[in-house]
C-alpha cells in the first residue's frame, strides 16, 4: 500500500477528475424511461460542440477501437481501397483491422517521426484518376509517437485533387485537449473515445458523421449489425439507444462536457498547449531527443522522448514506477523500450506536470540515464514568466 496518489502520466487512460467519479456514483437507471431519455438527448446535442459539428455523433458502448471498426464499415464495401498514412502504432493498427475486414489499404509509409504528409497523399489521390480510393483515413494524434497532423492541410489537398474520397479522421488522443474542428476542416467521419482528453474511464467511443458519409452508409457499407449508424440515428432522435447504453458513463460525460464548457474549449486547448511547451523545454535541456522531429507536429496532448546511447526505456519507466508511483508511457511497436510517452492530458494543472517532470528528472538519475539535469527547472522558468 503506498500513500498518496498514483500519477497516472500515461497518455491514456488519463487522471478522471473527482467531479466525474462522484457524478457516476450513481444508481443506473431504466434505459428506456423518459428520465434517461431526457439525458440523453442533451447529450447528444452537446457532444456536437465538442467536435465543432452540426453533425450527428453517436455513441457506442465500445473502446476507441470499435469506432474505428464502425467508421470502416458503415460506409466502406468489400474490397473498397482506403488510403491511410503512417504516423505510428495507431494508424498501422486501423491499416491493420482495414485489411482484417476485407478492405483494401494503400499504406503510405512513414518514418514514425512526421505526420502525414498532406502534399502525398494529394499526389496518390491525382494518380487514382478512376477514383478507387473511397476513403483517406489520417490520426489526427498519434499517440505512439506524439504526433499531430495538419488534418486542415489533408482536406486541402483532396479539395485540389478534386478527388471523392471521404476523409475519416481519429481524434481519440486529441479530441478535447487539441482543437479539432470537424466542420470546418470538412472531415467526414470522426473518431474518438471517452478514457483520453474527455478525461472519463474506458468504455464509450464516438463517431461524427457528415451528410456525404451518411450517404454511403446508406448507399453501401460493408455488413454490419452492432455498429450500424442506421439503427442508432432513429432511436437518437428520443435520446434513446438501439442497445443497452454504458449509463454510469455517461453520467459521467454528462460532467465532462460540463467541466469543458465551463472551462472554454479554447482554454481547454491552451491549458495543453503551455503544458506541452514547458515539457518540451524540460526534455531540451535534459539534452534528450523529442521523436517527433518538426516543432510544428509535436503533440500538445504528449511528449514522446527518445532513450539516449541505447538505454532502455523499460527500465526507467519501471525506476519511475516503483520509486515515485508513477507510471509512464511504454514505447509501442517500432520503438519499443526506444521511447518513454509523457502524458500531460486531460485534467491537468502546472503542479501536476511539475510533479510529473520530477519524477521523470529523479527517475533519470536514479536509473542512471545520461541526460543534463535542469529540465525541472526549465519548465518552472517557463510556467513561472
Ligand atoms: C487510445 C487510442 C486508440 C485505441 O483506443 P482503445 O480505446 O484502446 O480501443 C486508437 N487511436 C488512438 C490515436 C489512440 O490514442
Amino acid at each position: 500500500m503506498r500513500s498518496g496518489r498514483h500519477f497516472l502520466q500515461i497518455p491514456g487512460p488519463t487522471n478522471t477528475p473527482d467531479r466525474i467519479l462522484r457524478a457516476m456514483h450513481r444508481a443506473v437507471i431504466d434505459h428506456r424511461g423518459p428520465e434517461f431519455g431526457a439525458m440523453g438527448r442533451d447529450l447528444l446535442r452537446d457532444l456536437k460542440a465538442v467536435f465543432q459539428t452540426e453533425n450527428h455523433v453517436v455513441i457506442y458502448p465500445a473502446s476507441g477501437t470499435g469506432a474505428w471498426e464502425a467508421a470502416l464499415v458503415n460506409v466502406l464495401s468489400p474490397g473498397d481501397e482506403v488510403l491511410m498514412y503512417e504516423t505510428g502504432q495507431f494508424a498501422t493498427l486501423w491499416k491493420n483491422m482495414a485489411a482484417k475486414l476485407g478492405f483494401d489499404p494503400v499504406f503510405m509509409q512513414g518514418d514514425w517521426r512526421h505526420g502525414a504528409q498532406a502534399g502525398a497523399i494529394g499526389a496518390q489521390l491525382t494518380a487514382d484518376t478512376g477514383h478507387q480510393i473511397k476513403a483517406v483515413c489520417v490520426v489526427h494524434n498519434d499517440t505512439a509517437t506524439g504526433i499531430t497532423s495538419d488534418i486542415a492541410a489533408v482536406r486541402k489537398a483532396m479539395d485540389d485533387a478534386q478527388h471523392p474520397a471521404l476523409l475519416m479522421v481519429d481524434t481519440i488522443s486529441s479530441l478535447g485537449s487539441i482543437d479539432f474542428q470537424t466542420d470546418a476542416w470538412g472531415v467526414d467521419v470522426v473518431v474518438a473515445g471517452s478514457q483520453k482528453g474527455l478525461m472519463l474511464p474506458p468504455g464509450l467511443s464516438f463517431n461524427a458523421i457528415s451528410d456525404k458519409a451518411w450517404a454511403a452508409c446508406e448507399a453501401g457499407g460493408d455488413r454490419r449489425s452492432y455498429w450500424d449508424w442506421r439503427d442508432m440515428v432513429g432511436p437518437n432522435a428520443q435520446g434513446f439507444f438501439p442497445y443497452t447504453p454504458a449509463t454510469t458513463l455517461l453520467y459521467g460525460l454528462r460532467e465532462a462536457l460540463d467541466m469543458l464548457a465551463e472551462e472554454g474549449l479554447h482554454n481547454v486547448f491552451a491549458r495543453h498547449a503551455r503544458h506541452a511547451e514547458a515539457t518540451r523545454r524540460a526534455v531540451e535541456a535534459w539534452g534528450l531527443e523529442i521523436l517527433a522531429a518538426h516543432p510544428h507536429e509535436r503533440s500538445n496532448a504528449l511528449t514522446a522522448v527518445m532513450m539516449p546511447d541505447a538505454q532502455g526505456a523499460d527500465a526507467l519507466r519501471a525506476e519511475v514506477l516503483d520509486s515515485f508511483d508513477m507510471s509512464l508511457g511504454t514505447g509501442l511497436n517500432k520503438v519499443a523500450d526506444k521511447v518513454f510517452r509523457i502524458g500531460h492530458l486531460g485534467d491537468f494543472n502546472d503542479l501536476m506536470l511539475m510533479g510529473t517532470l520530477c519524477g521523470v528528472e529523479m527517475g533519470l538519475k536514479r536509473a542512471g540515464v545520461s541526460h543534463t539535469p535542469g529540465g525541472v527547472q526549465a519548465a518552472m522558468d517557463f510556467l513561472s514568466a
